[in-house]
């Protein structure tokens, strides 16, 4: 398959380049950021700028991420130093929380985060951001329809699993609209979403041991056809589910977050 060209540069499909290109999409989305000038925000994978430039406009200024070089030439060709702070590189290796150090500790600026993500890496990304959450005002993403159906799902149906428990643990989610093919040069085969996420309060996270909540969470959903008496085997036998209340019957599509939590601190007690 070919790459498209758009606007004198041919859309690179490793690195999930589908470009905006209808205005009035444009608008809406910059609108639902509600970007206010001064604020601290960072754009992942700016591209050609779509969103690059309005953003700017109400900001003044905007610290992009991108991959790609040609398009860091353009960024640096379109917009001043004074406007527009380029990080060339890999967004799942950027350090988001850098961005924040340089204010003293107590007024120190809470980072904004945007992007029309590149689909490739759209899981990976959440992950990697999901680490910054600590350092993050909010954040509002681009995403295939279906990774934000995933992001935004209620326990009990098939959308939901690791991305939306370990996602809906640290993050208030809600998918904002849709965004159809077309909206886009080229046009991906599938249809896109908004989702915004807002930090939950640290207060009101609870697990006592993050890295072994991923690790019951991912070991729940490894095989969705098995009960939690087997895919939870390492961790908890038929006296812990009695002392929890769940049922080692169910499968991990049927927890809640909080009940992932409970399991979690439950094991993290035990050791
Ligand atoms: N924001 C532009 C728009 O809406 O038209 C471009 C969006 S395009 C879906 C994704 C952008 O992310 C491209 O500019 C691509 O080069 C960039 N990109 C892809 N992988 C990346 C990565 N790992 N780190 C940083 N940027 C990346």
């Amino acid at each position: 398959m070919h790459d498209l060209e758009t606007d004198g540069h041919r859309a690179r499909k490793r690195f999930g380049q589908n470009f905006l290109s209808d205005p009035n999409i444009i608008r809406k989305i910059i609108d639902g950021i509600r970007p206010q000038p001064g604020e601290l925000m960072v754009e992942i994978g700016p591209g050609l700028g779509a969103m690059t430039e309005p953003l700017i406009e109400r900001l003044g200024h905007l610290h992009v991420v991108e991959i790609d070089r040609d398009l860091i030439a353009r960024l640096h060709e379109r917009f001043t130093p004074a406007q527009i702070t380029v990080h060339e590189g890999d967004a799942l290796k950027f350090d988001f929380g850098s961005l924040c150090n340089d204010e003293g500790a107590q007024d120190r600026q809470r980072l904004r985060i945007v992007g029309n993500l590149p689909y490739n890496i759209s899981t990976p990304i959440l992950f990697h951001l999901a680490g910054f959450a600590d350092s993050v005002k909010d954040m509002t993403f681009m995403l295939q329809k279906e990774v934000v159906m995933r992001m935004v799902a209620e326990p009990g149906t098939e959308e939901y699993g690791r991305l939306s428990v370990m996602l809906q643990y640290r993050f208030r989610m809600g998918r904002l609209f849709d965004v159809p093919p077309g909206a886009f040069r080229p046009a991906p085969k599938v249809m896109s979403s908004i989702v915004r996420m807002a930090p939950l309060p640290a207060d009101q996270l609870g697990a006592k041991d993050e890295e072994l909540l991923g690790r019951i969470v991912t070991a729940a959903f490894g095989q969705r056809r098995k009960t939690l008496r087997n895919t939870l085997r390492a961790f908890l036998d038929e006296a812990d589910f009695d002392a929890l209340h769940i049922d080692p019957g169910l499968r991990g599509e049927k927890l809640s977050v909080a009940q992932y939590v409970a399991i979690a601190n439950h094991c993290a007690a035990l050791r």
